[in-house]
């Protein structure tokens, strides 16, 4: 079996994207603002995840998953025809092209098999426009687990298809009639739902946000693409380690993934926000979902919902680790509009034949911007393409 597991080279606790430990923060981010019954599953979750990394047999079963079911490693490829017209050299991090075709799956396969490892026997999820919530099926159906995925009712009304699919793939998709009906209070109907139900189910959240350990957790079960990438860049670029690392940004599990492989080099970290869902780069300081960090608030301290073409980037938040990254001037979160998104994602299809997802496009849309200014000629920029575009084809269908 080829060494594709997470974890290859341990963060010391000490640096930045280490192991947040006991108190669960990232500088003054994070934490675990939950109800005290949800603090001790999240304890129980904290404590199998340590046990779980730890031991050779569930990481050896980790990798074997990623291999064999999601197709793992992904390839890292040159943008030739692109880099050439950019005058930079970029290279993308194909995560378009593992089995569901998003990055998601690295999270909800690690989950799924620490649920299992805990004993639970159904795993809950939010979902916005359905990808998490498919993934989770998917890998709850691989593992034979049972899946409960809450999404709100106008979501429900919107991604008919990736409802249809969650069913057909053994899901139980529930309703939501609070709030605005969206993924904000899918997520917070999800967490009142395991208050519950925590013996017996295991909470899967799908980005680097929530109460820890999930931030710190999910990061760790992505960080198998900038590891991977890492190895990737080291063979093919002669500096070993590209100038500019780059994704795009929702909770930004995919971004803390890719840099978190990267943490150690001098590789410049861009987060590529959608204009109407900068949590970091516009956010304020607050608590939702069970922790604090950065989000889009009306004066009253009221979540204001956020707009994206991208409804991966449809989140009024922002994982407490780049809002931490951010203070510390690790990383620096730069935002796109829908326009330039769509424009981007037509430019990669015309020159490398590649449609990406419009949340990827975003990240590629800062890639061309910058290009034209502040990237000199022949920077070295690797980008993580999170998804492939057919989920977005009838909103393109109607822009293109
Ligand atoms: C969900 C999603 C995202 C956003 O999620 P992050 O946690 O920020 O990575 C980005 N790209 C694709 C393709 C997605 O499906």
């Amino acid at each position: 079996m080829r060494d594709v597991s997470p974890w290859r080279e341990p963060v010391p606790a000490s640096g930045t994207m280490g192991d947040p430990r006991a108190r669960g923060r990232f500088g003054e981010y994070g934490g675990r603002y939950a109800p005290e019954s949800l603090v001790e599953a999240c304890r129980e979750v904290d404590e199998a995840f340590r046990e779980a990394r730890a031991d050779p047999g569930f990481r050896g079963a980790l990798a074997e998953l990623l291999a064999l079911h999601a197709g793992r490693p992904t390839p890292l490829t040159p943008a030739r025809r692109l880099s050439q017209e950019l005058g930079v050299r970029l290279y993308l991090k194909r995560e378009d092209l593992t089995h569901t075709g998003s990055h998601k799956i690295n999270n909800v396969l690690g989950q799924a098999l620490l649920a299992a490892r805990m004993g639970r026997r159904r795993l809950i999820a939010e979902t916005g426009a359905g990808q998490h919530g498919v993934a989770t099926a998917t890998a709850a159906a691989l593992l034979g687990l049972e899946a409960t995925v809450f999404m709100g009712e106008r979501d429900i009304e919107r991604q008919a298809l990736n409802v249809f699919r969650m069913r057909m793939l053994g899901a139980e998709v529930i309703p939501v009639t609070t709030g605005s009906r969206t993924l904000k209070d899918a997520t917070s109907e999800a967490m009142r739902h395991w208050v519950g139900v925590t013996g017996d189910s295991h909470y899967c959240v799908g980005s680097v946000i929530g109460p820890d350990p999930y931030p710190w957790m999910v990061r760790e079960f992505q960080r198998v693409i900038g590891d991977e990438a890492r190895g990737q860049c080291a063979a093919e670029l002669r500096t070993g380690v590209p100038d500019h690392v780059v994704a795009c940004v929702g909770g930004g599990s995919n971004a803390a993934g890719t840099f978190a492989g990267f943490a150690d080099t001098s590789a410049r970290f861009v987060g590529v926000e959608a204009e109407g869902g900068a949590g970091a780069a516009r956010g304020r300081l607050g608590v939702l979902h069970g922790c604090r960090s950065l989000f889009l608030q009306d004066d009253d301290g009221q979540i204001v919902e956020a707009h994206s073409i991208a409804p991966g980037l449809d989140y009024p938040g922002v994982g407490p680790e780049h809002a931490h990254l951010r203070d510390l001037g690790r990383a620096r979160y730069v935002t796109v509009t829908d326009e330039e998104a769509v424009a981007a994602a037509v430019r990669l299809a015309r020159t490398e034949g590649i449609v990406p997802a419009l949340e990827s496009a975003h990240a590629l849309a800062w890639v061309i911007r910058a290009a034209g200014g502040e990237l000199p000629a022949g920077s070295t920029v690797l980008m993580t393409l999170s998804g492939r575009g057919d989920k977005d084809i009838s909103t393109l269908k109607e822009l293109v």
